[in-house]
This record gives structure tokens, C-alpha cells and sequence, in this order.
């Protein structure tokens, strides 16, 4: 009596190739003994398609080209159709589960899963508010401030307000932050259209940068700062995981360290100490419940190199899922191995109390 799950991979995002390799070791690392596991690719534009294949072919991208272009998939009750797989002959193939392994926009901010509420099938990880918000670093800082979770100093411009008084807008930023200051589109990950600007002329660019991926944008207080990380799981129990500390490669960690050289390091468990580390985990916690999050999330923290100060940097509700990304690492260090967490993943899924 195996369960239908359907991994859902690509996405209109811009981290679309981080997904491929995500769901390449999800389908690869899945328990097949208790799982029929169907996979559905989502092109860089936008069009759905069923591949029936192998996990190579999902990580080097052949799998749009292998699809089975035939097969609908129908995640909107229709009256005359069932949800599910349409196959040619007419058959219609029942998912149990849907299991989104997508990253960033279209994926992880609670637009499709939107969709998947409609479809009335289970599905892995946070709802539409959690996903939504926690995609929102601006409405973050509002819920975090809220709460009384540390964050760094900060503010906020957007497109029309920033193109009315450009001046103004530069001179109250400078008035609020010290250089260095990271500028930051409100809704992206993977550090796509961030930059860290050290004087007037780079946060003019930087602004009209990261204005080009989102019409608000946050401006924080640049500090040298230890990077750690936090796993959460749960449902209504929610458990955080040993934490995690990245060593960025470069000035801080951006989308070439994360994906492209990879030359960034890790230690987990992070060498902090226990006290800071439970500190950690409590305030992952609390983040994640505060968003009403669901399933899992990656939460990410600074530690002032010089004050100690713990800031609560973000959450990431659909964290990178490689068996080398931190997410399920922690897991293993906190001695919850890749494919029993995927088990969990799905046990919380179908939890009914959610
Ligand atoms: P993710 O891929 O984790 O979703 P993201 O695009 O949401 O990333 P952030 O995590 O907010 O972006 O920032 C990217 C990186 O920039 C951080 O990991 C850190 O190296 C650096 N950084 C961001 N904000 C600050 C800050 N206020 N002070 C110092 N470094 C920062
Ligand atoms: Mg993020
Ligand atoms: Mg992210
Ligand atoms: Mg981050």
C-alpha cells in the first residue's frame, strides 16, 4: 500500500538549477519501498510537465526535453475531471501527497501553495501565510520586531517613493544606517539583486538594482557577523535541529559562493557556545511560529563578531534540499538521517491537525 508522491521541481525562479539538484536527491534519496514517486518538472517559463525518468536527467535539465508532453496535470477539482495525473488513455493517476521542491519566487512565497490548498491534496511544508510572509523580508521585521526577536537596524524604500525624492530618500538611509549597508529586494533569496554598498554613489546603484526584482526594498546595518543556521520541523511540535555556521568564501555570501564556486565552508555543529546555541534554537522556534509556519524552514542568524549579539537575519520556508545542503545536514548532525526526514517531511504532510 504505497503512497503517490509528486516532487515538483524547477520553477519560474531564479533558482530554478537549485531546485533541479534539490529534487535530484530527493528522488534519488526517497524511500521507493513505501513511495510511488512521481516527478513534475516546471520549465523556467512557466509550463508544467510529467517526466517520467531518472534523477540525472533532472539535474542537468533533459527532463523538459524527455517529458511526456501528453500527460495533463490537473491540480483544479473540474466537476468532470478528477484532480491528478490525466493520462492519454484516459486514466487518471491519484496523488497522495504533493511534495514542492522549489525554491524563491513561484515556489516558496505561498502562491502555489494557493494552489495546492485547491486542489485539496497534502502537501509538504508551510501554507500560503507562512510562505508568503516568511518570503517577505520586509513584513518579517515587522512580526520579528513584534515579538521582540533581535534584528539588526534597519529601513525601507519603495520604487515610488524613492523615484518622487530620491534625495531625501538617500539622506534619511544615511541618516538611519552606517556604511556598510546591505540593500535587499523585499521578495528574492539566493542573494539575487542584494549588494553591500560602502558609500552614497554604490547605494544609488544598489537601490536601482535591487528595484529592478521588487518595487520595495529593505536596507539593513552592515556588521561583520558569524553566519548560523537553524533547521526547523513540525507541525504543531515543532523541534530545532543543532545549528549550523557558514564561512562565506568572499565579503559575504552570495550567489556565486552559494551555487556557483561553492567555495564557502561549514561547521556543524556550530562552534558557539551552548548557551548562544540554545538561544539559537529557541529563537528559530519562535520565528517559525510566529509566521504560523508548517513542516519545515531553515532560520538564519548573526552573531556580531565583536559585541555577541544574536540578530535573527531570515527565514527560508523551502531551504535548499541537496544531501549537501545545510538544511538536511543539520538533520543528519542532530541524528535524523536524509530519507527518514523526507518520511517525516510527508508524515507532517498528511498530519490532519495541521
Ligand atoms: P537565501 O539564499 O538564504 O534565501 P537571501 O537572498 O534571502 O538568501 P540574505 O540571507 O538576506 O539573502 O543575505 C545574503 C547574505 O548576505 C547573507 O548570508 C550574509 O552573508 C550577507 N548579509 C545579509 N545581510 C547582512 C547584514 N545586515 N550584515 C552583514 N551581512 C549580511
Ligand atoms: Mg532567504
Ligand atoms: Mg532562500
Ligand atoms: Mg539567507
Amino acid at each position: 500500500n504505497k503512497l503517490n508522491v509528486a516532487l515538483i521541481f524547477g520553477g519560474k525562479s531564479g533558482e530554478h538549477e537549485v531546485s533541479l539538484s534539490s529534487a535530484a536527491s530527493i528522488y534519488e534519496n526517497i524511500n521507493k519501498d513505501k513511495y510511488n514517486v512521481f516527478t513534475i518538472g516546471i520549465t523556467k517559463e512557466g509550463t508544467w510537465l510529467y517526466y517520467d525518468g531518472n534523477a540525472e536527467n533532472i539535474k542537468n535539465g533533459k527532463w523538459v526535453e524527455l517529458a511526456n508532453k501528453n500527460v495533463e496535470i490537473n491540480l483544479v477539482p473540474m466537476g468532470n475531471k478528477e484532480v491528478g495525473l490525466l493520462f492519454e488513455d484516459g486514466s487518471i493517476q491519484k496523488i497522495d501527497v504533493l511534495f514542492p521542491v522549489l525554491h524563491g519566487p513561484y515556489g516558496e512565497d505561498g502562491t502555489i501553495q494557493g494552489l495546492f490548498e485547491i486542489s485539496q491534496i497534502p502537501y509538504v511544508g508551510c501554507g500560503v501565510l507562512a510562505s508568503s510572509t516568511g518570503m517577505d523580508k520586509l513584513i518579517c521585521k515587522t512580526i520579528y520586531s513584534e515579538i521582540g526577536l533581535p534584528q539588526v537596524n534597519y529601513c525601507s524604500t519603495n520604487r515610488w517613493t524613492f523615484r518622487q525624492n530620491q534625495e531625501e530618500e538617500l539622506n534619511e538611509i544615511e541618516s538611519k544606517l552606517n556604511y556598510p549597508i546591505f540593500v535587499k529586494p523585499a521578495n528574492l533569496g539566493s542573494s539575487v539583486g542584494i549588494s553591500k554598498v560602502t558609500n552614497r554613489e554604490e547605494l544609488l546603484s544598489g537601490i536601482n538594482e535591487a528595484l529592478i526584482y521588487d518595487s520595495r526594498i529593505v536596507l539593513e546595518q552592515g556588521i561583520d557577523a558569524r553566519e548560523i543556521e537553524v533547521a526547523v520541523l513540525g507541525n504543531d511540535e515543532v523541534k530545532a535541529s543543532i545549528a549550523g555556521e557558514i564561512k562565506p568564501a568572499k565579503d559575504f555570501y552570495d550567489y556565486e559562493d552559494k551555487y556557483i564556486n561553492g567555495a564557502s565552508t561549514y561547521d556543524i555543529p556550530a562552534k558557539i557556545s551552548e548557551a548562544d546555541m540554545e538561544k539559537i534554537r529557541t529563537m528559530a522556534i519562535k520565528a517559525f511560529k510566529s509566521l504560523d509556519g508548517k513542516g519545515l524552514s531553515r532560520v538564519d542568524f548573526f552573531i556580531d563578531k565583536y559585541s555577541g549579539e544574536i540578530f535573527i537575519n531570515e527565514i527560508n520556508t523551502l531551504p535548499g534540499f541537496t544531501n549537501i545542503s545545510m538544511y538536511p545536514k543539520m538533520w543528519e548532525a542532530t541524528g535524523l538521517e536524509y530519507s527518514n526526514l523526507i518520511d517525516k517531511l510527508i508524515e507532517l504532510a498528511l498530519d490532519t491537525k495541521k
